[in-house]
C-alpha cells in the first residue's frame, strides 16, 4: 500500500511541482474541485485591476484600439488553440457554454438539412449535462426534429441514418469517463453524421486534438480547468471546412465582416469570426487570459501530455487509496479504471443498506469533508444505473501527492467517525 511518506517522495521528485506557485490557493484547503471552478491564479487581481483603472479609467475608450481590446476573443482563443489541437484563427474566446452550444448545434443542423433533409434526429447521451440537453430540446422544439438519448455503450447502433448531429460531451461530469474523439467521430461520419463535442471537462484537462479527430464542431468551457474565474468566457471551435458555410444564429455586428461600416444588412466575418454576438466582456476576458496562461505555463515542462501523466497518476492514487482505506463504507468507483478512458477526475457511488430511506449519504459525507477542508462535490443521481456520486477533480498544475493522501485521510475519518450524519451536512444548499 501506498504511505504518506511515498506521496511526499513523490511530490518532491515531480516535475511539475513549481507550476503550483501560481495560484493562490487557500491555506487549509485541499481543493478538488477543480473541474467546477478552478482556483484563482496571482496574477488575475493585479491584472484585473489594471484593465480597470488604467486601461478603462485612462484610456476609456480609445482602448478598444490601444489595449488590444477589440482583439481578445480572437488572442485568447488562439491560447485556448494550443490546448485543443486547433490552429490560430480557428476558435474565439466568448460567451458562455450553453449559448456557444446553441450557435454550433444550430450550425450543425443547417449544414446537415443543406446536405440530408431527411436526417431528423440529434443522438447524446442520457448523462450528459443537462444544459447541453436542455439547449438540444430547445432546438428539436424550434425545428421540428427529435433527441435521442442513450447509454454509451448504445451509440454505435444509434446511428442510423435518421442521425444528423451525435453531440457528446468528451469526458462525462458525472463519472469522468472519457470518449475516443477520433474514434467515435470515424463512426459518426461513417453513419453520414455531424459531430458536435463539448471540451468542458477536457480543456486543459486531458489532451485534445479536435484537427486530428476530424471532429466538426467543438465548445468549451473557461472557468473549470482552465482557471478563468466565475462565470468566464468559455470558447467556441468550428473546423474550417464547415466555418464559412453558415450563419451561426445570434448573428451580431461582432460577428459581421466589417462591423464599423454600420450597415443596415449582415455580411457574416470569414471563419471563427463570425461565433461572435456582441460587445465582449474585457474584465472577465482578462482574468481568463490570467488562467489561460497557468495552463501554457506547462508547455516547457511537456505540456498536456506532461500534466496528463501526472493527472493519471493522481487519480490512480486516489482510487487506490479510497478504495483500500476506506474499504467497508460502500464505496464504489464511478470512473472507468482504464487510462484511455478516464479524464482528470475520480468519482465515487455510496450504497448505504443501512438507511432506512436507501439514501445514499453521499451529499452529508461531501458537506463533512468540506468542513474538514477537502472541496469536493456531489452530484445527485436518479437511479442505479446514474446513482448519487461524489465527485473529485484532481487538477495536476495545482494538487500533488501527499494532497491525495490526505484527502482520502478525511474521507477515511469522515465515514469511520460517522461525523456526515451530522444535520448540519444534511441540509441540502442551493447549489451542490
Ligand atoms: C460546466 C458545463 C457547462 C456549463 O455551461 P454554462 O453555460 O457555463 O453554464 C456546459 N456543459 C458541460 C458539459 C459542462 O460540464
Amino acid at each position: 500500500m501506498t504511505s504518506l511518506t511515498d506521496c511526499q517522495q513523490r511530490d518532491a521528485q515531480d516535475p511539475l511541482r513549481s507550476l503550483r506557485d501560481q495560484f493562490s490557493i487557500p491555506g487549509g484547503v485541499i481543493y478538488l474541485d477543480g473541474n467546477s471552478l478552478g482556483v484563482l491564479p496571482k496574477t488575475a487581481a493585479a491584472r484585473v485591476a489594471e484593465v480597470v483603472t488604467q486601461e478603462w479609467g485612462s484610456g476609456l475608450i480609445r482602448s478598444w484600439n490601444s489595449a488590444g481590446w477589440f482583439e481578445m476573443p480572437q488572442r485568447l482563443g488562439d491560447k485556448i488553440a494550443r490546448l485543443i489541437g486547433a490552429a490560430p484563427g480557428e476558435v474565439v474566446a466568448t460567451d458562455s457554454t450553453s449559448i456557444n452550444l446553441y450557435k454550433v448545434l444550430s450550425a450543425a443542423l443547417h449544414i446537415a438539412a443543406q446536405d440530408a433533409p431527411q436526417r431528423k434526429l440529434i443522438v447524446s447521451e442520457r448523462s450528459n449535462f443537462p444544459t447541453d440537453l436542455y439547449i438540444a430540446q430547445a432546438l428539436c422544439a424550434e425545428r421540428g426534429l427529435r433527441l435521442q438519448l442513450v447509454e454509451p455503450e448504445e451509440i454505435p447502433a444509434a446511428l442510423t441514418p435518421e442521425v444528423a448531429v451525435l453531440m457528446l460531451t468528451h469526458v462525462n461530469y458525472r463519472t469522468g469517463a472519457m470518449h475516443d474523439m477520433a474514434a467515435v467521430t470515424a463512426a459518426a461520419h461513417a453513419a453520414g453524421a455531424l459531430t458536435v463535442w463539448d471540451l468542458a471537462h477536457s480543456a486543459g484537462a486531458v489532451p485534445v486534438d479536435l484537427n486530428a479527430a476530424r471532429a466538426d464542431f467543438s465548445i468549451g468551457c473557461g472557468y473549470k480547468y482552465l482557471n478563468g474565474g466565475p462565470g468566464a468566457p468559455a470558447f467556441v471551435w468550428v473546423h474550417p471546412r464547415h466555418a464559412d458555410r453558415f450563419w451561426q444564429p445570434l448573428a451580431g455586428w461582432w460577428g459581421h465582416a466589417a462591423p464599423f461600416e454600420f450597415t443596415p444588412g449582415y455580411r457574416p466575418a470569414p471563419g471563427i469570426a463570425r461565433y461572435l454576438c456582441g460587445t465582449q466582456p474585457m474584465l472577465s476576458l482578462a482574468a481568463l487570459e490570467c488562467g489561460l496562461d497557468t495552463v501554457l505555463a506547462a508547455e516547457p515542462l511537456g505540456g498536456m501530455a506532461a500534466l496528463r501523466a501526472k493527472s493519471l497518476a493522481l487519480s490512480d492514487l486516489f482510487i487506490e487509496l479510497a478504495l483500500q482505506r476506506c474499504a467497508g463504507h460502500g464505496l464504489g468507483l464511478a470512473t472507468p479504471r482504464a487510462h484511455e478512458q478516464r479524464g482528470s477526475q475520480v468519482c465515487l457511488t455510496r450504497t448505504n443498506p443501512k438507511a432506512p430511506d436507501g439514501a445514499s449519504g453521499a451529499y452529508a459525507i461531501v458537506q463533512a469533508l468540506i468542513a474538514r477542508g477537502v472541496i469536493g462535490d456531489f452530484r445527485a443521481g436518479d437511479g442505479d444505473r446514474h446513482p448519487d456520486i461524489l465527485r473529485f477533480g484532481l487538477t495536476p498544475l495545482y494538487l500533488g501527492f501527499e494532497d491525495v493522501w490526505q484527502a482520502v485521510e478525511h474521507l477515511r475519518q469522515v465515514l469511520e467517525s460517522g461525523e456526515w450524519r451530522r444535520p448540519e451536512f444534511n441540509q441540502k444548499m442551493a447549489v451542490t
